[in-house]
């Protein structure tokens, strides 16, 4: 990266991290006890530029690479892991339309994305289909020069509110992965329907649910990925989102680092202050050490993807140990506050389950370890 590029990516991180301090964090609290999502605030970080992150400057965007994306995820993961991942997720979205789509098309809804006005989402997951992407059965059918899309997903990111989404169904029932391909799907036109299937209030502010699309048109322009192609890309885009939920993953174990030193240093027991006593400044030593080890990990991952070398290994391996090393010390990190460690206004008790849906999202640990197995065996 040039050191102009390297500038921008630092200015823009910094404007992340002011927005996840001023106005994520006093607020994460009661989005989650009202069960909301921090769209106000989603819309304040497009103003930013953070949803047009990747896309062409000719576009209307910031044109940054992606590791710049991953550095603003994890500026407003120490704050809360729901808003970052579901700004994250509308950020994706236009940047698949805007480097998927010729221009003309694309501009029927970037424009909207940029500004915050229209969230996005990317739905691969179905009821019967998780972790086997290959076994998806919303069904695309030809239509005139377009398709007609027919199923249902669930459990998809920003699906309570975004009316733009990236959407792979099945061309040819009993082909896999061969036989998907990937549609662009306006949630104000005839056919879309929301549901709540996958709405979970663990983490209100990712604001996750379904959609049913019931003979929704797709018009010949809109189609993102062909049959054949989709798969692959799908892959592909998902080693860069395993990268951001590593760097996420860490963020919230350093924010909760921080929280716990800082309560340490003000409470006594048996006259002493907290970090005083040895065992208790080992678990704290002990996240330190594990943090180090998964952040330079997430920074190998991510200058391979800046300078353009191979990601599949590399992501994977960061995403399995920094979600694991996020699930091993975060509950421990809430524990060393004792009782106070479970106040809502601290963010620990979000990290903790949020550590738990980084294990699940972008290809689960057993997947990964699968990928990993794979390419070691091979000796790739
Ligand atoms: C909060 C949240 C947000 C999400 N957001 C999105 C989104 O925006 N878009 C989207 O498309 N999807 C999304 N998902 C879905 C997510 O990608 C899936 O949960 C994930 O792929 C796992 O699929 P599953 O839940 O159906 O579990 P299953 O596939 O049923 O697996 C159940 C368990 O078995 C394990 N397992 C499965 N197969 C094997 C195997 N061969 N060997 C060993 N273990 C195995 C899995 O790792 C998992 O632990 C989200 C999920 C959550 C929880």
């Amino acid at each position: 990266m040039s050191e102009q590029l390297v500038e921008r990516v630092a200015r823009l991180v910094q404007s992340a991290s002011r927005l996840a301090e001023d106005r994520v964090r006093p607020q994460a609290a009661r989005w989650q006890a009202e069960r909301s999502m921090g769209l106000d605030v989603l819309r304040e970080g497009a103003q930013l530029g953070l949803t047009g992150m990747q896309v062409p400057v000719e576009l209307g965007g910031l044109g940054l690479p992606f590791s710049c994306k991953s550095h603003v995820g994890a500026a407003l993961a120490e704050a809360d892991f729901g808003f970052s991942l579901s700004l994250i997720n509308t950020a994706g979205v236009a940047a698949t339309l805007a480097l998927s789509l010729p221009p003309t098309v694309a501009q029927r809804w970037l424009p909207q994305l940029l500004s915050g006005e229209r969230i996005g989402c990317t739905a691969l997951t179905e009821a019967s289909a998780g972790s086997d992407f290959g076994a998806i059965q919303m069904l695309a059918t030809p239509h005139g020069s377009g398709w007609r899309l027919h199923g249902e997903k669930r459990w998809i990111i920003n699906a309570q509110v975004a009316d733009v989404m990236v959407v792979y169904a099945q061309t040819q029932p009993g082909a896999g992965p061969k036989g998907i391909a990937a549609f662009v799907v306006d949630g104000t036109r005839p056919g879309f329907k929301r549901s709540d299937q996958g709405h979970t209030e663990t983490l209100a502010s990712l604001g996750t649910g379904g959609f049913v699309l019931d003979g929704y048109e797709v018009q010949g322009d809109e189609v993102l990925a062909a049959p054949g192609a989709a798969f692959k890309r799908a892959m592909q885009s998902i080693n860069y989102a395993r990268i951001y939920v590593a760097a996420m993953a860490a963020a919230m174990v350093r924010d909760s680092l921080r929280i716990a030193l800082q309560y340490g240093q003000k409470r006594k027991t048996f006259g002493m202050y907290l970090p005083m006593h040895q065992s208790w400044r080992w678990t704290l030593t002990d996240a330190f050490i594990d943090l180090e080890a998964a952040q330079l990990m997430i920074d190998r991952a991510n200058a391979a993807s800046d300078s353009g070398q191979a990601l599949e290994g590399v992501a994977a391996q960061a995403k399995v140990f920094a979600t694991r090393m996020a699930c091993k010390h975060l509950g421990p990190l809430q524990h060393a506050l004792g009782a106070a460690g479970l106040s809502p206004d601290l963010a620990l008790s979000r990290h903790v389950a949020a550590a738990q849906v980084a294990t699940l999202v972008d290809g689960s640990t057993e997947m990964l370890m699968e990928r990993i197995a794979m390419k070691y065996a091979s000796g790739a």
